[in-house]
C-alpha cells in the first residue's frame, strides 16, 4: 500500500515545491478578463470585475464568504489573502499585478529576461545567491549565460521546468516578484528590489542593500547603529539588533529572526487572531499564554473571548506593554517566541556512530510539514535539564502532514507516556545511514511502526503537541550519515515550504516497480 505511493514522488513534490501547479492557477480555466485591460479590482469596488475576481478566487478552492456576488468586501479581501498565503505571495488582500495574473485576471508582470541588465537582474542574482546557488560573477547586474545557468540550476533543485528562464513560479520560488498596483504594469520590477531583498533575511557577514534596509529600520527604530546605515552587517549592528530585541522583549541574540524582522516591519507580518475569532490559532495563543503561566478560565478551548483578552492583558502588564488585550505584532511576537523552559523541547534522542559512507549524506528532499507553518532558528538553544536544542521547531497546526524527507525505513517509534521527552515520534532511516528525528505527533501515519519502508513525500505522522510541548509543531532532527544532529535550520528554511497548504497527494494512478 504504501509502496504504491513511492511513485507519486514527482507529482508530490512538484506540487510540493510549486503549488500553483496542484491548483491549476497556471493555466487558470477562468480567464476573465482581457490581458489588454488590466484594471484589477480593489476593496469596496463593485460589479463584474469582482465576479470575475471571486468566480478565479472559487474556481482555485478558495472559499469567498457571500459567493460570486460582486462586492468586494472584506469577505473576498480575506479570501485574496487566503490565496496568496497559498501560492507563497505577501498575503497583502490587494489584488496587484502578480496576484491578478495568477488568478488569469491580468497578463504576466515583466521579469529579468537574457541580455538584460540593471538593478532587477542584480536582484535576481542576489536571490539566487541567498538561495545557495553560485552564480559566476557574482550580483553584477547582468544576465548572461551564467545567470541563466545559476537559474537552471535553482529550478532544477526545486524541480522546477529547467529553462533557464525567469517566469513567474521561478520568480515566486526566489521571492523577486515586485507586488506593485496594477495600474502600472508596465514598471520594471527595480521599484521594489529593496522590498524584495529585505525579504531574505540580512545576516552576520553580509553586505548591500538588505544590511542597509535593516540598519535604517533599526535606526527609524531609534537604536544607534555605529558607522551608520553602511550596508555591512559586523558588530555594529548585532550588537544595535541586540539592543532592539532588549527594548522590545524579544530574546537578544542580535540575529535577524523572523519575530525581529516583523517587528521592524522587514516582513510581512503574520496573521494574528482578534477577539471573536476561533479555531487552531487561537488554541496556539492561548496554550502559550497558560504555558506561561496565565490562567484562561475555560483553557485553550479555541475562542477568543474575554478570559483571553485578559490573559493576553495580564501578559502585556508583566512585559510592560500597553495593556490592550489585542494581539498587536508586538505583543504577539514576544509572546509566541517566548520560552516558558519546557516550551519546545529535545527529544532525548541519541546520535548512534555508524560506519561513514563516502559522498554527501542523504539530503532533506523536501519541506518536512504541510504548511501553513513558521519556524525560526532555535539551534543550541537552551532547554530543561541543561540539554541544548538539537533541531528546528515547525509550528503548524495539530493534525497538519509530516512527510517523510528521504527514502527510507522507520526504525524507531517512540510512543507518547507521561514524562515523555518527545511524546509520539519516530526515527527516519536512510540507506546510508542519516536519520531524521520527528517528534510531538498528535497520530501517526497509516500503518507507521518500526520497519515501515517509506518514500519521500509519504504522511508518517500529524503534527500534535504530544510530550514536553506547549504548542502544536513538528520538532525535526537531521543526522548525516547517522552522526551528530546539524542544525536543520537553514536546510528547511531554503526549501521553505510553510506555504503549501494543499497536502501532497501521491498519484494513485502511476504505479511503481520498486520494492
Ligand atoms: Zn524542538
Amino acid at each position: 500500500m504504501f509502496r504504491r505511493l513511492a511513485t507519486g514522488l514527482t507529482l508530490g513534490v512538484l506540487s510540493l515545491v510549486a503549488p500553483l501547479s496542484s491548483t491549476g492557477l497556471g493555466h487558470s480555466p477562468v480567464a476573465l478578463a482581457s490581458p489588454s485591460s488590466p484594471s484589477l479590482p480593489r476593496l469596496g469596488d463593485r460589479g463584474d470585475v469582482v465576479r470575475s475576481l471571486q468566480k478565479a478566487l472559487i474556481a482555485a478552492g478558495v472559499n469567498v464568504p457571500g459567493g460570486a456576488d460582486g462586492i468586494f468586501g472584506r469577505g473576498t479581501q480575506g479570501a485574496v489573502r487566503t490565496f496568496q498565503e497559498s501560492v507563497g505571495l505577501p498575503a497583502t488582500g490587494e489584488v496587484d499585478e502578480i496576484t491578478g495574473h495568477l488568478l488569469g485576471l491580468a497578463p504576466a508582470p515583466t521579469l529579468p529576461t537574457l541580455g538584460q541588465r540593471g538593478d532587477a537582474v542584480r536582484s535576481l542574482q542576489q536571490a539566487l545567491i541567498d538561495a545557495g546557488v553560485n552564480v559566476r560573477g557574482g550580483a553584477d547586474g547582468i544576465f548572461g549565460n551564467a545567470t541563466a545557468a545559476a537559474i537552471k540550476t535553482f529550478q532544477t533543485a526545486r524541480k522546477l521546468s529547467s529553462t533557464g528562464v525567469v517566469d513567474v513560479r521561478t520568480a515566486i520560488a526566489l521571492r523577486i516578484l515586485p507586488v506593485t498596483k496594477s495600474s502600472t504594469p508596465s514598471t520594471p520590477p527595480t521599484s521594489t528590489t529593496s522590498e524584495a531583498k529585505a525579504r531574505t533575511l540580512a545576516k552576520v557577514g553580509d553586505r548591500g542593500e538588505k544590511v542597509v534596509v535593516l540598519q535604517k529600520a533599526l535606526i527609524a527604530a531609534g537604536v544607534n547603529v555605529r558607522g551608520g546605515a553602511d550596508g555591512i552587517f559586523g558588530n555594529a549592528t548585532t550588537s544595535a539588533l541586540r539592543t532592539y530585541q532588549e527594548t522590545v522583549g524579544l530574546a537578544a541574540n542580535g540575529r535577524l529572526d523572523d519575530p525581529t524582522a516583523q517587528l521592524l516591519g522587514l516582513v510581512e507580518a503574520p496573521e494574528r487572531p482578534r477577539r471573536g475569532d476561533s479555531g487552531d490559532s487561537v488554541r496556539s495563543v492561548q496554550k502559550k499564554l497558560i504555558d506561561l503561566g496565565f490562567r484562561i478560565a475555560g483553557g485553550a478551548d479555541g475562542d477568543f473571548g474575554s478570559a483571553t483578552s485578559r490573559a493576553i492583558s495580564a501578559f502585556q502588564r508583566e512585559r510592560g506593554f500597553e495593556e490592550t488585550g489585542k494581539l498587536d505584532l508586538r505583543t504577539y511576537g514576544v509572546l509566541m517566541a517566548s520560552k516558558s523552559g519546557s516550551a519546545t523541547t529535545d527529544t532525548g534522542s541519541t546520535p548512534t556512530p555508524t560506519p561513514v559512507a563516502d559522498g554527501p549524506a542523504t539530503p532533506v528532499a523536501i519541506f518536512p510539514t504541510q504548511g501553513p507553518c513558521w519556524f525560526t532558528d532555535t539551534w543550541h538553544a537552551p532547554r530543561s535539564g541543561g540539554r541544548v536544542h538539537q533541531g528546528v521547531d515547525i509550528i503548524a497546526a495539530t493534525g497538519r502532514a509530516v512527510y517523510a524527507v528521504a527514502d527510507g525505513t522507520i526504525t524507531r517509534v517512540f510512543f507518547d507516556r507521561p514524562g515523555s521527552l518527545g511524546g509520539n515520534a519516530v526515527r527516519l532511516t536512510a540507506a546510508d545511514g542519516t536519520y531524521f528525528h520527528y517528534a510531538h505527533f498528535s497520530k501517526f501515519g497509516e500503518g507507521i511502526e518500526v520497519g515501515s519502508k517509506v518514500k519521500v513525500g509519504q504522511v508518517i505522522g500529524y503534527v500534535g503537541s504530544t510530550g514536553s510541548s506547549s504548542t502544536p509543531h513538528l520538532h525535526f532532527e537531521y543526522h548525516p550519515k547517522g552522526g551528530a544532529a546539524v542544525n536543520p535550520y537553514p536546510i528547511v528554511k531554503a526549501i521553505n515550504g510553510c506555504q503549501n497548504t494543499e497536502l501532497l497527494t501521491p498519484s494513485a494512478s502511476e504505479t511503481s516497480s520498486a520494492d
